[in-house]
């Protein structure tokens, strides 16, 4: 299974790591061949490769769009060796074989990260790249192909170890490496595309993504697990610069994205906003006239949840905010920016993670969400309904005054982000109760209303927080109980969906009760 390598193509966009390579190969007397640029950096570090004309007779042209889409360099990678008939298309037209292969793509993805003009996206889509990639995958029984820097030293070293030569299992590691790498830049490509189209439907989606690093664990210490980027350019864990703090863990990622999303419901030009998450759920959110005292509003709904969170901020991270998250143990920090002087006090906490976006994500985006189930996966457009956009109704005999409109609003932007069945109480542009991810709606209302009397003990205070909260669910209640339970609890009004048959029971029991109840005609389930 041992193939020996004579002639290597390198071209390369990245050339990370190339001279290095490309010197290796040459001791060991592997003739190189390479496309302008590539050839041009191997001769500045005195490396001799032939240029890729000499082999085609073809220049390069069209702002080398056309470079290596020729039939000798094709051919050249996907003849099979040891094939009498592919043996006698060679010789017959004079076509060399290639045994290795070391091409690097175009950078679509950091062009679009970048956030260059279409045009120039689209001059770095790379065809003749992943045309040489899948050749020489294809044809692995003899070529190795390189798609990463990262593996040049592993293969000088199998070189080394084999008197110049590459193992069939190398070269089929290699290949299936290669073929990932062209599946998320195609997908790249396509979905860069799609939203630039701006079409709501995910009907004709390229699913792929590109390993951003591996991770030491999934989601428990057996699981092994791999931070994958689909290339789209929306602030988020995904493209933010970490400027200080451990690894980001599996659980980490999911939940800083949750938490993140979330706080972008709140306009930064109208409040600053805190969101506290754990286990993918919010656990205190809070709009405040700072982000120092929306902090201390979100903790306060439930101190005991947010020890070893994860914090998220809409506006750029301040020194007094800083100091307050510092207080308790924070495992990640993200927010669009932070001052120098927040910096510097995070810098105190070694491990604490701080992440910085750049920016927020827009609510009301497009965007394609998955999730995988066995054998396939699903994929949705993003919920982008926000409830300012929404129709609201009253639809008991009270209508909620200016203050309760404004906590129903609150509460139901925050319910969008928490787990079904989603209850979630609030007052003052604050969460004080969160009942998330239960079976049952009325189990959800009671874990909440709990919530709200626990946080009360723990600041202290003799009445339950719910006392006079607004109350937000993330779909309509099916019976009167949930409501009940709000009420009971001690919540003024109610913000929910509508739409179950028994509508008119509960809309009586409020009424009953005395409470406020608007309906959205928008549900926000999220499991
Ligand atoms: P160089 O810097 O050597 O001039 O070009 C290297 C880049 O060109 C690599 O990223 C490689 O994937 C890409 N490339 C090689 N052949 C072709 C081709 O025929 N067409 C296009 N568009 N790109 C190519």
């Amino acid at each position: 299974d041992l193939r020996p390598v004579a002639r290597a193509l390198l071209s390369v966009s990245d050339k990370t790591g190339l001279v290095e390579f490309a010197r290796a190969l040459a001791d060991r007397g592997v003739e190189l061949v390479s496309t302008g640029g590539t050839r041009k950096a191997l001769a500045e570090a005195g490396l001799a490769a032939r240029d890729i004309a000499d082999l085609t007779h073809f220049p390069e042209m069209m702002d080398g769009r056309l470079k290596t889409l020729h039939p000798k360099v094709h051919g050249g990678l996907l003849a099979v060796r040891e094939n009498p008939e592919h043996e006698a298309a060679m010789l017959a037209h004079d076509i060399a074989p290639i045994d290795l292969l070391v091409v690097n793509l175009y950078p679509f993805e950091a062009t679009l990260a970048k956030g260059a003009p279409f045009d120039q996206c689209v001059e770095n889509i790379d065809i003749g790249g992943p045309a040489m990639i899948r050749a020489a995958s294809k044809n692995h029984d003899d070529v190795a192909v390189i798609v990463d820097p990262q593996d040049y030293g592993a293969l000088i070293e199998e070189l080394a170890e084999t008197q110049g030569a590459t193992r069939l299992a190398t070269r089929r590691r290699l290949a299936q490496k290669a073929f990932a790498r062209t599946a998320a830049y195609d997908a790249a490509i396509s979905n860069w595309l799609a939203q630039a189209l701006d079409e709501a439907a995910p009907p004709v989606r390229a699913f792929g993504g590109r390993l951003a690093e591996p991770m030491r664990y999934g989601e428990n210490p057996h699981q092994s697990a791999g931070f994958y980027l689909t290339g789209e350019a929306r602030p988020g864990v995904a493209t933010a610069r970490q400027v200080q703090g451990k690894q980001l863990s599996y659980n980490n990622v999911n939940d800083t994205d949750a938490a993140f999303e979330c706080v972008a419901e709140f306009d930064p030009a109208r409040t600053a906003a805190v969101v506290i998450v754990k286990h993918a759920n919010p656990c205190g959110a809070a709009e405040g006239a700072t982000l120092e005292e929306a902090y201390r509003k979100a903790l306060r709904c439930d101190p005991v949840s947010a020890f070893g969170g994860i914090v998220a901020l809409n506006r750029r991270l301040d020194a007094q905010a800083a100091q307050e998250i510092v207080k308790i143990f924070t495992e990640v920090i993200i927010a669009p920016d932070a001052d120098e002087a927040a910096i510097s006090i995070v810098a105190g906490k070694k491990n604490l993670r701080l992440l910085l976006t750049g920016g927020l994500p827009d609510p009301r985006a497009r965007g394609v969400n998955y999730r995988s189930v066995s054998g396939g996966f699903l994929a949705q457009s993003r919920d982008n309904a926000v409830v300012d956009d929404m129709n609201l109704q009253t639809v008991t005999k009270r209508a909620p005054s200016a203050q309760e409109l404004a906590d129903l609003k609150f509460a139901y932007r925050v319910a969008k982000h928490v787990k079904s069945n989603a209850i979630v109480y609030a007052k003052d542009g604050a969460t004080v109760g969160v009942g998330a991810g239960q079976m049952s709606r009325v189990d959800s209302s009671r874990i909440a209303a709990h919530k709200a009397l626990e946080a009360a003990q723990a600041a202290g205070l003799s009445e339950s927080l719910a006392k006079g909260a607004v109350v937000a669910s993330d779909a309509f209640f099916p019976f009167a109980d949930g409501l009940l339970a709000a009420a009971q609890a001690g919540a003024t009004a109610v913000i929910q969906p509508g739409g179950s048959v028994n509508d008119k029971d509960v809309i009586a029991a409020a009424d009953e009760k005395g409470l406020a109840m608007v309906f959205t005609g928008v549900r926000h389930f999220r499991h």
